[in-house]
């Protein structure tokens, strides 16, 4: 059937669907989409429960203008800077997870002009993925073979050929590839154009330590992303946070939808702020975990493990690299036995989870690259 009112470019877009659909996910090891492996714990599950029954109205719209936890979260990230006060809530804008706010700011930048947004690749598949469904063109530009670094010469020409190009996104640390970035290609961000917006994804900041928070009051043209998805363990309830100066944070709230955040998101986000050091604690675990997955994997002569700063790792066969066929039977291979990894970037994404499931997944991992290449 042809909807002929529909725009033609979205019927090459396909739905995003990272875990399978319909299958009892419980029995499998999910260590493809980055989350902690640890559920709130049930204390503060009881304390959200007490507060959903005695204090939210269902009846009522929440609170829209969402000052609570923006003043929380601007104290949060003005402790995690160690510099006092520096973030007020006016830099603060809170999105139905930080994948609305990537949709926001490209509204904000690229909608109704002619645009295009540099995001260097392999990266955090959203920004592209979002980029297309409003049909912004995306500059594709590499990153080094070893280190995976932005390209800088590359992406510096695009800049100064195209001036179509208004917004750069980067992930500090990246995704798929979980490192930090360097200092030159910082030196390179702190050097655009202040008409080209900088935005830079410090999702896995609580597993990194390590963020540009402190520099951003020299750029009017930066902006800050953050989750609740990962080290604070609240996914399901989908909140994000924009971090920038009062001008730019101005235009997103304007986008934003006015309920974007249900009640309880909201209660969540504030919960899981005012026990922060409780629920970070299990941070220390998961890095163990991690350098351990790393030390066991960089033993096997069939994969190369890229040195981690976030909560995943980056696995790659070395060249000649195997074909998007034999990864996908990897893939497919490991699914079999019981733990998901993804698949992106040319390479295996694998999340630490518990210890358990980190063993598992050595051993699995084993298996399949002996049977398979
Ligand atoms: C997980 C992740 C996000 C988080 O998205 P939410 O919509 O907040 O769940 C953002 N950026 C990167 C790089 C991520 O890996």
């Amino acid at each position: 059937m042809m909807l002929d009112f529909l725009r033609s470019d979205l019927a090459d877009l396909e739905a995003y669907t990272p875990h399978p659909r319909g299958e009892a996910v419980h029995s499998i090891d999910r260590l493809d989409t980055n989350e902690s492996p640890f559920d709130l714990p049930p204390e503060l599950k009881e304390k959200l429960a007490w507060i959903y029954r005695n204090q939210l109205e269902t009846n009522r719209y929440p609170d829209a203008s969402q000052a609570e936890l923006k003043a929380a979260i601007a104290q949060y990230v003005s402790e995690s800077a160690a510099v006092k006060n520096a973030i007020a809530p006016e830099n603060i804008s809170l999105g139905n997870g930080s994948d609305e706010l990537i949709r926001s700011l490209l509204i904000a930048t690229c909608v109704g002009s002619e645009c295009a947004i540099l995001a260097p690749e392999p990266t955090f598949s959203m920004y592209g993925v979002l980029a297309k469904t409003l049909a912004i063109p995306i500059v594709r530009v590499g990153r080094t073979a070893n280190r995976f670094e932005v390209n800088i010469a590359r992406a510096q020409y695009a800049i100064e050929w195209n001036s179509l190009i208004r917004a750069v996104f980067v992930a500090h640390p990246n995704s798929p590839t979980a490192n930090l970035l360097s200092e030159a290609e910082l030196d390179w961000l702190r050097g655009l154009p202040k008409q080209i917006l900088v935005v830079i994804d410090e999702a896995y900041f609580e597993f990194s330590r390590t963020s540009v928070v402190s520099e951003l009051h020299e750029h009017p043209n930066w902006v800050i992303l953050r989750t609740f998805s990962k080290a604070f363990r609240l996914a399901a309830l989908r909140v994000g946070y924009a971090i920038a100066h009062p001008e730019l944070i101005r235009a997103l709230e304007t986008l934003r939808l006015p309920y974007n955040l249900p009640g309880f998101s909201q209660a969540a986000a504030l919960i899981a702020l005012e026990h922060r050091r409780e629920l970070l604690q299990v941070v220390g675990l998961i890095l163990e975990e991690r350098d351990r997955l790393y030390r066991v994997l960089s033993q096997l002569p069939e994969v190369c493990v890229l040195p981690s700063q976030a909560n995943f790792l980056y696995l790659r066969p070395p060249p000649p690299h195997a074909s998007q066929e034999t990864l996908e039977r990897l893939v497919q291979a490991l699914k079999d036995r019981g733990t998901l990894v993804r698949h992106t970037g040319g390479g295996l994404r694998l999340t630490v989870g518990t210890p358990e499931e980190n063993s598992r997944a050595i051993e699995r991992l084993q298996q399949v690259l002996a049977e398979l290449l």
